[in-house]
């Protein structure tokens, strides 16, 4: 009997509350979560995993370069455009994941585990000892609700079998309307925003970061360059979206 109630319950809440493609808006199917098939096949992946010396790398070669940093960077990937055109799906399943009416930390779980299980015969992953998510400030965290970043990484660690580290990355403080800035000035905004608490932690780690867009890639190399005193520590950076044209 509470069997049937609970199927019945359950048909009613679908018809009245379809699950819907949060890119294109069908109905799901059974077998479909987040978005539908069509929107999954048409995300423009980077092949990043696959190709050496890739953008994501020539970017902060770039940057370490013009910055004089010397970070030990083993490889940096992006699982797919996220510029206007071309990603629109994307853009969509963040921005919806994000801001939506009911901001939606499943979806970047989804999205996470989906970019580890294509790249997972890869060898991006290759001697990754940590998942490290870029932190939110506690201030967007409270109005947020979830750090996408880490709900990416408990997707990706879900597939890999690698453990997340939340605790020795901290942001120390807020670097609000840093979207509007350009990259000097974004650099400055987020020059001193994070730290390493007990960095000896990381020793000897490769520790990958991770961060749900990519765009001047100023915020992960702030992230980066707090671990070039760290003895034998290494890093790699993997993002789901590269906001380049
Ligand atoms: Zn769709």
């Amino acid at each position: 009997m509470l069997d049937l109630i609970r199927t019945c319950c359950r048909a009613v809440i679908e018809v009245l509350f379809p699950q819907c493609c949060l890119a294109c808006g069908v109905k799901l199917l059974e077998t479909e979560q987040i978005a539908c098939s069509d929107c999954i096949a048409s995300i423009p992946r980077t092949e990043h995993a696959i190709l050496e010396n890739n953008g994501v790398d020539m970017l902060f070669q770039a940057l370490f370069q013009e910055r004089k940093c010397r970070v030990r960077y083993e490889r940096g990937a992006a699982f797919a455009y996220y510029n206007r055109e071309r990603g629109k799906n994307l853009r969509m399943l963040i921005e919806r994941g994000k801001f939506g009416n009911h901001p939606h930390p499943q979806v970047f779980y989804f999205l996470g585990r989906l970019a580890a299980q294509e790249y997972i015969d890869s060898d991006l992953w290759d001697g990754v000892d940590l998942l490290v998510p870029v932190p939110l400030h506690p201030y967007r965290l409270r109005a947020r609700g979830f750090n996408q970043a880490e709900w990416i990484c408990r997707g990706m660690s879900d597939v890999l079998q690698i453990p997340i580290d939340t605790e020795h990355l901290v942001r120390v403080k807020n670097n609000a309307h840093q979207s509007r800035s350009r990259f000097e000035k974004r650099a400055e905004n987020v020059e001193n925003i994070f730290k390493i608490s007990y960095p000896e932690e990381w020793k000897n780690k490769h520790v990958l970061l991770v961060d749900d867009v990519i765009t001047s890639g100023s915020t992960l190399f702030s992230c980066m360059r707090l671990t070039t005193p760290i003895r034998g520590c290494c890093v790699s950076v993997f993002a789901l979206g590269w906001a380049h044209n």
